[in-house]
């Protein structure tokens, strides 16, 4: 992609697209494999570090190109290991990225978007409406960065990004081929080499673009249901009037048998007090769900100023839990982790200054990644 200096930024391309690029240089294609691990592997962008290529090389690459990840605003460090980003995006907004370490895995929670277009009742990023689209290089630029924070390894090497889950800002199928770019890179041997199941796309449910998806890429899917049924549904997730419920999980089902494996569908269900965690909902949900191989997250509600919804007791949350575990149903409930660095209450986002600002989102987000490795880890479970 062609950055507002004028240089063709690397950080984003694929492999085919690093290629095409030598190529339309005049250079040998195997270049790419070389400039690749560099600047994945070893977090280098700057072409005079990259010592396998010639000097005369090097100096062409500086004049044409770049390696330019989002501008750092912030990093912090929680005390139970969380860490998160707070990273500017050419746009002129901020999203945050968010690393949860759980046992032998470490999950990196990235955003797609500035902003999200689809107005969730409940969700801090949906108020904020759309901002902008990241490009495919602030996409992986989160995984780079955060993957040089720990010290630059190759990536096959004790990696501390183990999982990568889009469940940060904004709606993935709506930022598709950036997202699909940024997920081959996460996947391939000169980028992170994280193997498909442990790359997890999360949707609202945009159907068409979940049948796209199968033609471009095999990535473990998410599906954020929060309601049983369509009425419930719609007044949650507005784009739910669009796509009902048996299109969506006709979508979903479909996406996962191309798959072809021993995958299941994640299905995400943010618990709001009164409004859809009654014994009446879940009952509903089972009956929904039947015939969708799934194991279950349940989000107790991350509150947010003026949300007008609450979280609801923990009484009401194990119940509901209990319903769907007594179904048969793999079901984990997050759990909150980072607190000491806000990255629990999901900062900001797009107002950095702003400290009181909450996200609720990314800190949900941010749960859910990692209670998605415990529901991986349990697979025993009811
Ligand atoms: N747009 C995508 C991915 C980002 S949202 C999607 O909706 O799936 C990641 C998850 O956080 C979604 O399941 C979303 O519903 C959930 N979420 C949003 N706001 C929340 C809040 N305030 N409390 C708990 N979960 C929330
Ligand atoms: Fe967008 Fe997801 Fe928030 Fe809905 S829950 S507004 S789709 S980021």
């Amino acid at each position: 992609m062609i950055a507002t200096t004028g240089k063709t930024n690397l950080l984003g391309l694929t492999q085919p697209e690093m290629e095409k690029f030598f190529d339309s240089i005049g250079e040998k294609r195997f270049r790419a494999g070389q400039v690749m691990k560099w600047i994945h592997h070893f977090g280098v962008d700057d072409f005079d570090a990259m010592t396998n290529v010639s000097k005369a090389l090097r100096d062409k690459l500086k004049a044409i190109a770049e390696v330019r990840g989002p501008e750092v605003v912030s990093e912090d460090i929680s005390s139970d290991g969380t860490r998160k980003w707070v990273v500017r995006v050419e746009s002129g907004s901020c999203v945050e990225t968010v690393y949860i370490p759980s046992g032998k895995r470490g999950t990196l929670c990235v955003s797609s978007q500035a902003g999200c277009a689809l107005d969730c009742s409940f969700c801090s990023t949906g108020k904020q409406g759309f901002n902008s689209n990241l490009t495919a290089a602030e996409v992986i630029g989160q995984v780079w960065i955060a993957n040089k924070s720990f010290g630059s390894v190759p990536a096959t090497i004790d990696r501390a990004i183990t999982n990568v889950v889009m469940m940060g800002m904004g709606e993935p199928l709506l930022n598709f081929d950036n997202v699909i770019s940024a997920m081959h890179l996460m996947m391939d041997d000169l980028g992170y080499g994280i193997s498909k199941r442990r790359v997890t796309l999360s949707t609202s449910g945009v159907v068409p673009m979940i049948d796209e998806l199968a033609k471009h890429i095999d990535v473990s899917l998410a599906l954020s249901l929060h309601a049983p049924n369509d009425a419930l549904r719609s007044q949650l997730v507005p784009i739910n009037k669009k796509y009902p419920l048996a299109m969506l999980l006709d979508s979903c089902r479909r996406y996962m048998a191309t798959l072809g494996e021993k995958r299941v569908l994640t299905v995400e269900y943010t618990l709001l007090k009164d409004v859809n965690d009654h014994v009446d909902h879940a009952r509903e949900m089972i009956e929904l769900l039947k015939d969708t191989p799934c194991k279950i997250n349940l989000i107790p509600f991350n509150p947010f100023p003026h949300s007008g919804y609450e979280r609801p007791s923990n009484n009401a949350i194990r119940r509901f839990q209990e319903l769907l575990q007594q179904d048969g149903y793999n079901v984990t409930v997050r759990t909150t982790r980072g607190e000491d660095i806000d990255a629990a209450c999901g900062q900001l986002v797009g107002q950095v200054n702003d400290r009181t600002r909450r996200s609720s989102r990314l800190i949900a987000a941010r749960e859910l990644s990692a209670d998605a490795d415990t529901a991986q880890n349990a697979a025993s479970a009811p």
